[in-house]
């Protein structure tokens, strides 16, 4: 998308002039594995429970701000009080108002790229420094000791875990490590947490440090990218000040009615979840093996995608999508990422639709 206009630039805050509009560079394709989304969709019962719910929502009147019915079932899910939960407009939402309270001006974010762009940019147009820490280059692990010396000066500590593009962890130890240093708030984005092996969540340091704040999402294992909701977990006096810079109505009715509806209904997305998780282990098993005569590399990964690097990755990226109506996220401008493709796990036919792809195209250019 374009830039802005010499105009708008001139009219706009100075630290937004170089911002552009958001632009996922999304084309309709037979088979849409570039934004880490559910492929395998709400299960129909959950479907006609969320419908009933919808059907069921007035809409004249404006929502409860707080949406304190879904916080009560997000309480008693993750074993913890309606005051240590705050309910956004999608995890987006939550992390802008995190900013807009935490950072600004004066204040560092500490950020541990490559990562979710999103973070530097919300940083960046709130006007908080952004300090990065950046990961291995070649493994893309963080680097805990050197996140718990910069967080020692930090507003803001940013840890994704999975990682968004990556797909690595970061151990609780290590965010326990990072807390312990920092004055300010740690951010630990579980948004694909649901994806990751047992015992990998930050959730049960919360209890013990109270600068803890753990995002989660709708979008992704639940399957309500659409509907738009998300929230934090964190300490009640955390929870009343993003409340406090919050616009009041951001979550409407018809989204907490769906995600009260799949939150109640949250048993059954284990067996997707199973599917995801064991269709990731086939993909990465089958992409290393067409390593071994073809030029490509892919890191294991506990979210619900891969990271691939192949040569010309923006040239594999139109071939998949022009040729074979595959569309995959490409990170080849992104610092740290040359080469590199981001690649949701979609259904198993799916799946074996991108690696058939996958491989004739790394032949033909080869
Ligand atoms: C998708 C995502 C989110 C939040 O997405 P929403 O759709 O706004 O809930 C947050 N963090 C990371 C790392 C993500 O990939």
């Amino acid at each position: 998308m374009a830039e802005l206009s010499e105009r708008v630039r001139a009219l706009v805050q100075p630290q937004m002039r170089g911002l552009e509009p958001y632009d996922p560079d999304f084309a309709p394709c037979r088979i849409n594995l570039s934004a880490n989304e559910n492929d395998l969709g709400l299960p129909a019962p959950v479907r006609a429970r969320v419908d009933a719910a919808l059907r069921a929502t007035p809409t004249n009147r404006y929502p409860d701000p707080m949406a304190n019915e879904l916080r009560d079932e997000i309480a008693s899910w993750h074993g913890v009080s309606r005051a240590n939960v705050f309910v956004s407009d999608g995890g987006d939402e939550a992390l802008f108002d995190l900013f807009l309270a935490f950072g600004g001006p004066g204040r560092t974010l500490v950020n541990c790229p490559p990562t979710f762009s999103v973070y530097a940019l919300y940083a960046s147009m709130l006007g908080t420094t952004v300090l990065d820490v950046p990961r291995d280059p070649e493994t893309f692990a963080p680097n805990a000791d050197e996140l718990a010396a910069a967080a020692a000066d930090a507003a803001i500590v940013v840890l994704t875990s999975p990682n968004n593009p990556t797909g690595d962890v970061m151990d609780p130890a290590g965010v326990a490590r990072v807390c312990e240093a920092c004055p300010g708030l740690v951010l630990a984005d579980e948004a694909y947490g649901e994806f990751a092996g047992p015992g990998l969540s930050s959730e049960p340091l919360l209890a013990a440090h109270d600068n803890l704040v753990v995002l989660h999402t709708f979008s992704k294992a639940y399957c309500l990218a659409g509907a738009r909701c998300g929230y934090l977990l964190a300490a009640p006096d955390v929870v009343d000040g993003l409340a406090a810079v919050r616009q009041p109505y951001s979550v409407g009715v018809l989204a907490q009615a769906a995600a009260l509806a799949v939150a109640r209904e949250r048993a059954a997305f284990e067996p997707l979840v199973d599917e995801i998780r064991s269709e990731r282990e086939r993909l990465l098993l089958e992409i290393r093996a067409l390593g071994r005569a073809l030029p490509v590399r892919v890191w294991p990964s506990q979210a619900n995608f891969l990271l691939v690097r192949v040569p010309n990755a923006s040239r594999v990226r139109s071939r998949l999508r022009d040729e074979r109506s595959i569309l995959v996220r490409d990170f080849s401008s992104a610092p740290g990422l040359a080469d590199c493709l981001r690649i949701t796990v979609g259904t198993r036919e799916e799946n074996d639709e991108l690696l058939g792809a996958l491989e004739a195209i790394l032949k033909e250019e080869s």
